[in-house]
This record gives C-alpha cells, structure tokens and sequence, in this order.
C-alpha cells in the first residue's frame, strides 16, 4: 500500500473514533496529528517511504501546510500561527530522523516495525505518557488506530505481513488472493479498499 493511502485510511479511521469522544479542537488536532503519523511510522524500515521522505524536509512543511492554508496565512496570528505549527513539525521531524537512523540500520523491512505487538507496546506506553501529562488516554488510542491501520492495509498486498510474530512465523493476509495489490503502484483494488475504509469511517463520524 502506498504511503498516501496509510496516511488517508489511519487518519480517517482515526477521525472515526475522535468523533465518538469528548474532545476540545486542540485535542482533535494533536490526536489528527498523532494517528497520522502513526499511520506512516511502520515503513521508517523501508528505502523511500512517504514518511523518510518528509522527515528528509525535501516536501517542505505540508502538514502545516495543511492545517493552514495560504489565505489563512496572511495577517499577523495566521503568520505566527504558520511559524508555531511550522517549528513543530521541524522539531517533529528531527526527532524521528533519530529514530529512522537507529531502526533502519537494525531491522529488515516489515519486520519488527509491522508486528502488532510492536503497535501495542508502543500505544501503551503513549497511552501512559499521554494519562500522565495530559490526563487522557485518546493520544495513545489514536496512535494505535493508526499504526494498526497500518499493518492491516499492507496485509492486503501480495506480500502481506507477519503480523502476529513472534507468537506465530505465518504471513497473513485480509484480502482474497484476487484482490491483493501490489505495495509500490496504487491499482483499483488499493482504490477500492481506501474508498471502503473513508466510507466506513464517515458513517461512523455521522452517526
Ligand atoms: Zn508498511
């Protein structure tokens, strides 16, 4: 699955679940943040993916390009406003470049990174931080939604995932053979399954 359509799927399936709790617009936008990074975060294993590529700063800022848009830019608040969320997705940044050198020199591709007992642990302990500092458990929740997301949707190419390792060396799949695509070329089927994963999350979002 290619890295646009983990980024749409985790952070749609995110949505859905944000929109089933009480939250205030910065809780929304910090949990947004948090599952979309999550949803790219397994492929730091691998040459090229979406996420070493932001991470790199070759595509610029587009996540607070995103938030804020170029009319909303103008003025004094939307400049600095564009500085805040521009400087947090630097330091974002850094941060995981550290973390991208040390697992990319110590993991093979959809090893250790596509395992969900790695999605678990690592949503514990966000799901901890997150109790501690910010009195919620929804940043670790929204991680784990993303992050699972993740492994589900490369479950459905060709090469599928040895999700349950270590308890279990099998590869596993969610798709029928048929319908399994390939990881690199977003096809009709890759198509199909993101269609179906925004649906399901709108009706759960306008339910
Ligand atoms: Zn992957």
């Amino acid at each position: 699955m290619t890295g646009t359509s983990h980024l749409i799927t985790g952070t749609a399936l995110g949505l859905a679940f944000i929109s089933t709790q009480h939250t205030t617009p910065m809780q929304v936008l910090g949990a947004t943040l948090v599952c979309a990074i999550a949803s790219l975060l397994p492929d730091i294993d691998a040459e090229n993916s979406t996420i070493k590529v932001w991470v790199s700063g070759k595509g610029g800022t587009p996540l607070t390009d995103a938030i804020i848009s170029k009319r909303d830019r103008n003025g004094a608040i939307g400049t600095l406003l564009y500085a805040l969320f521009g400087g947090i997705e630097f330091v974002i940044r850094q941060l995981l470049e550290q973390l991208i050198t040390v697992v990319s020199k110590v993991v093979p591709h959809r090893g250790p990174t596509h395992y969900f007992i790695t999605s678990f642990v690592v949503a514990l302990c966000i799901t901890i931080l997150g109790l501690i500092f910010a009195h919620s458990s929804l940043y670790g929740i929204a991680f784990f939604i993303g992050y699972t997301a993740h492994i589900l949707g490369d479950m459905c190419t060709h090469s599928g995932v040895t999700a349950l390792k270590p308890f279990s060396a099998n590869t596993y799949y969610v798709l029928p053979k048929f319908l399994r695509f390939k990881t690199e070329a977003f096809s009709l089927s890759e198509g199909i399954v993101v269609t179906a994963v925004v649906g399901i999350s709108l009706a759960i979002i306008y339910l």
